[in-house]
C-alpha cells in the first residue's frame, strides 16, 4: 500500500500534530477520520492510522501530552483573577497572602492551570520568606527554568511544562538535598491530598 507524497506528507503532520490534538481524543479521532476520508483511506490503512497513533500516544504517555494553548477569555472563565494575574501575566502574590505558604498538609500540588503534578509535600519547607517554597521537584514534572529580565534581571523564572504557567522562581539557597528553593506562588498551585490520587 504505497502513499503519495502528497499523501504522506498529511499523515506526518498528522502524527506530529498528535499532541494538540490530544487535548480533545474525541476531536482528535474526528479529525483523523476526516483526514483519512479525504485521502480516501480504506478500512486497512485507517487502522494503520489509528494503531500508529496508539503507539505513539502510548509511547509518549498521557501525562505529555504537548503544550496546551488557551486564549486569555478561556483562561480567566477556570481561573480566579489572582491566578489569572499570577499564572498568565507572570504576577506575584503578596507575601505570607498564599494559602499554601504556611501549609503542611501531605499530598501532591498540581498546576492550578492545567492540573500538571509538581510538588510533593515532601519537599515542601516553610522557608520564612512568605511563598511555598520547595527543595525538589517531581521528576515528572520537569519544570521549565528561564532567565528572567524583570526587575533588574539575574532570577530564573519557573514555568509548567504543560501550559507555560508562570510558577515562580528558583534560588540556590534552600536546603538538602538539592540546595535549591522553588519559591512558588500559592496562587499557582492546587493541593492534590494524599488519596486523592486518580
Ligand atoms: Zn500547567
Amino acid at each position: 500500500m504505497l502513499l503519495s507524497h502528497g499523501e504522506r506528507k498529511i499523515l506526518s503532520e498528522l502524527v506530529k500534530n498528535r499532541n494538540r490534538m490530544l487535548g480533545c481524543q474525541r476531536e482528535a479521532h474526528a479529525l483523523r477520520v476526516l483526514v483519512a476520508q479525504a485521502l480516501n483511506f480504506s478500512g486497512i490503512m485507517m487502522m494503520i492510522v489509528e494503531f500508529r497513533y496508539y503507539v505513539l500516544h502510548r509511547v509518549q504517555g498521557p501525562k505529555h501530552v504537548g503544550k496546551i494553548n488557551k486564549t486569555a477569555e478561556e483562561w480567566k472563565a477556570m481561573l480566579s483573577a489572582e491566578q489569572y494575574r499570577v499564572t498568565r501575566e507572570s504576577g506575584t502574590e503578596a507575601p505570607f497572602s498564599g494559602e499554601y505558604d504556611q501549609f503542611q498538609d501531605e499530598g501532591r500540588y498540581l498546576c492550578v492551570c492545567c492540573g500538571h503534578a509538581l510538588f510533593d509535600s515532601q519537599s515542601k519547607f516553610i522557608a520564612g520568606c512568605g511563598w511555598p517554597s520547595f527543595h525538589s521537584e517531581l521528576s515528572e514534572a520537569n519544570i521549565v527554568q528561564r532567565p528572567d529580565s524583570s526587575q533588574g534581571g539575574g532570577r530564573i523564572e519557573l514555568l509548567c511544562r504543560n501550559c507555560d504557567a508562570h510558577l515562580g522562581h528558583i534560588f540556590p539557597d534552600g536546603p538538602p538535598p538539592t540546595g535549591m528553593r522553588y519559591c512558588i506562588n500559592s496562587a499557582s498551585l492546587v493541593f492534590e491530598p494524599d488519596g486523592d490520587q486518580a
